[in-house]
């Protein structure tokens, strides 16, 4: 490491431009505050995009990294180990699933569900059922298979030719869904809630219908949680809170709570169509990864926790709805739990990277969720405190943007 001072400038330098990253470095959190270079404070109300459930530096992940970090770090799928065993135990316990399958991202979680689908499907029908059913506006990463999955053709575009097999339709239209899922089908792929796509929970109608058509035709549902999971909704899993169980659940993001890992769940007859060498990951199982995630579930699985998002939710859209009413730039208030939506009005449609930039500037992070949506997904335990000085630093932050 040098010892000279790294800058914003530096980024365009020395990075390749698939960002265009804020002005500021954060350099140190603590809860749901954050410090950059010059000392300034944020009220972090972005959760690192729904990934820091328990805030910056959580003293129990520090702990459990710590003592994980000073016994063993890595050791390669030649060997299992003890905290991914736990973790994969733990999840078995707290879900329908009976099997799991490590890696180091949603992406990659998604791709072994996709891998696995279209396997299983293979092996139990035959090669002509392999068509995948998604939806617009749906994301699920950035291999080329889940952009290809994924229903936002900027992510696709000039990466052609694409993987065969991949239908989309409107996400929340049943009628859609009928005509486009056939025993051709090997997988339909849902988010409980598109997240990047808008802030959109799917209708628990809608989920019913996807569950018995897939059930009808043989396919596998397969649930894309990377964004909902781990208590972001209220419920561990937003399937628990829909009443509609996938066949297939991916989980990334908050089960790390900020070190990256992600998983694929599944019950064991369809786990069973993987055989050893079908496929893999060096770092999946990660003994630091396996040793923080399950110390996330241990305190996120706390009824404490879980049972506080709700009375969270209501302040933060209690606040948000206040901001509506006296500033008049959104037209409405939507999500679940802590992945909540303010929605711009026609007139500011397009901007919603205003509202992020004009919240740093006032000392508050916020996310985007597409051009039309301002998105919170801050910790699952923030302050009360921290809510309010969030939701004034916001609103000064609308005011600003307004007047620009
Ligand atoms: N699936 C969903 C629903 C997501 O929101 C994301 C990331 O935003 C992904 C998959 C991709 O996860 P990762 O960026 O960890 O690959």
């Amino acid at each position: 490491m040098t010892a000279e001072r790294v800058t914003r400038e530096d980024f365009d330098e020395v990075m390749i431009p698939t960002y265009n990253p804020a002005p500021v470095i954060p350099v140190r959190g603590e809860g749901s505050r954050l410090w950059d270079q010059e000392g300034r404070d944020y009220v972090d109300l972005a959760g690192g995009i729904a990934v820091n459930c328990l805030g910056h530096a959580h003293p129990r992940l520090v702990a459990a990294l710590e003592r994980q970090g000073r016994k063993l770090w890595h050791l390669s799928n030649v060997f299992t180990n003890e905290p991914a065993l736990g973790l994969a135990q733990r999840l078995c316990r707290l879900t329908f699933a009976d099997k799991v399958f490590f890696a180091n991202s949603g992406a990659e979680a998604n791709e072994a569900a996709l891998k696995l689908a279209r396997r299983y499907a293979w092996k139990h029908f035959g090669p002509d059922k392999h068509e995948i059913v998604a939806f617009d506006g749906a994301f699920h990463g950035r291999t080329l298979f889940t952009v290809s999955v994924g229903g936002q053709a900027k992510y696709t575009q000039g990466f052609e030719p694409l993987p065969p097999g991949i239908r989309h339709v409107p996400f929340n239209d049943i009628g859609a869904l009928e005509t486009v899922i056939s025993n051709k089908t090997c997988a339909v792929i849902m988010e409980p809630l598109q997240g990047e796509g808008g802030i959109i929970p799917a209708a628990p109608e809608f989920a019913r219908a996807a569950r018995s058509l897939c059930k009808r035709h043989d396919a596998l549902l397969i649930f894309d949680e990377v964004q909902t999971g781990v208590g972001r909704t209220g419920d561990l899993y937003a399937y628990m809170g829909l009443g509609v169980t996938p066949d297939v659940l991916t989980t990334a993001k908050a089960l790390g709570g900020g070190f990256p890992i992600g998983a694929m769940l599944t019950r064991a007859e369809i786990a069973d169509s993987l055989s050893v060498g079908s496929h893999g990951t060096t770092y999946g199982g990660n003994p630091l990864a396996c040793a923080v995630a399950g110390e996330v579930l241990d305190i996120v699985g706390d009824p404490t926790v879980l049972g506080g998002v709700e009375a969270r939710h209501q302040r933060l859209v209690a606040g948000l709805e206040g901001i509506r009413e006296r500033t008049g730039v959104f037209e409405e208030i939507r999500g679940l739990g802590l992945l909540l939506g303010a929605a711009l009005k026609d007139a500011w449609k397009g901007r919603a990277r205003e509202f992020l930039r004009a919240g740093l500037d006032e000392g508050v992070m916020v996310l985007v969720a597409g051009p039309d949506v301002v998105r919170l997904a801050p910790s699952l335990i923030i302050p009360e405190a921290d809510m309010d000085d969030g939701l004034a630093r916001l609103e000064r932050a609308v005011n600003r943007a307004r007047s620009r």
